[in-house]
């Protein structure tokens, strides 16, 4: 399994791009940077998007996939989200308002003139399979509904938290792993500013190490860290290097990871 890091931070500089994942080139982890990070022929490419909730620096990209790859596909997108944020699209998003409705349109290049986009609603804690992988999503904390999602083929499991502060049921399902790979973990504001982290469901330096205590067995799997806000990228990489953790990566944009 190809992991590759589009982007991985909780806001936009010419260096420091919102949160999106791909996993072997078809299958994308939440849509910050979608467009941003790839060319139009690699965005055709992208056959399914799975996404953790529904804020904009993880969805931001797909009304301009869905306008860049009408006409180009011969088949839709297929964007699994859970309920709360496949009508939030659909509400405030995909309403021929803000963006034409991809979700509808026919799509001139599809024989059967479907729509470019398809949002397919997935029931947090149920398996679904999208071709080789097998995907699951459990519900994490933050003010939104929000998923982390655990994607798995023969190579093992890789886990995405999404956003979230201090929560339980990740680490119970992930302390059920036998094959973790790869656990991608939030970190978003520095200590001085748990207040704030806590209120907007999100994790510190501090909080997440304390988090990540609860993962039994501690085994030497890779926590990749994203989310971090550009404003303290500094301050937040000093604060986590003080852990002293061996197993903590903070990610780039266009870091790639085999697994
Ligand atoms: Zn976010
Ligand atoms: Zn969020």
């Amino acid at each position: 399994m190809r992991l590759r890091v589009l982007g991985c931070h909780g806001g936009e500089s010419p260096t420091h791009r919102t949160t999106c994942f791909i996993v072997d080139d078809v299958l994308a982890l939440d849509a910050g940077a979608l467009t941003r990070g790839l060319t139009v022929a690699e965005q055709a490419r992208i056959d399914n998007v799975v996404l953790s909730h529904v804020h904009l620096d993880h969805v931001r990209d797909l009304p301009l996939l869905g306008d860049n790859v009408i006409g180009v596909r011969k088949k839709p997108v297929d964007i699994y989200a859970a309920e709360f944020t496949a009508q939030a699209l659909e509400k405030h998003i995909f309403n021929d308002v803000i963006w034409p409705d991809f979700t509808k349109i026919p799509n001139p290049s599809d024989p059967e003139q479907r729509p470019t986009l398809r949002l397919m609603r997935v029931t947090p804690r149920q398996t679904f399979q999208i071709g080789d992988y097998t995907v699951r999503t459990v519900p994490v904390k933050h003010p939104v509904d929000c998923q982390a999602i655990f994607v798995t083929t023969k190579a093992g499991t890789i886990v995405y938290s999404g956003d979230t502060g201090v929560t339980d049921e990740l680490w119970e399902e992930l302390n059920k792993l036998t094959d973790l790979r790869a656990f991608i973990f939030e970190v978003s504001f520095p200590n001085h500013m748990g207040k704030l982290a806590q209120v907007s469901g999100h994790l510190t330096p501090e909080t997440m190490a304390a988090e990540l205590k609860k993962l039994k067995p501690q085994t030497d799997v890779s926590v990749l860290l994203y989310h971090l806000k550009p404003a303290y990228h500094d301050v937040l990489k000093a604060q986590i290097a003080e852990l002293g953790d061996s197993r903590l990566n903070i990610l780039r944009p266009m870091d790639e990871f085999e697994f």
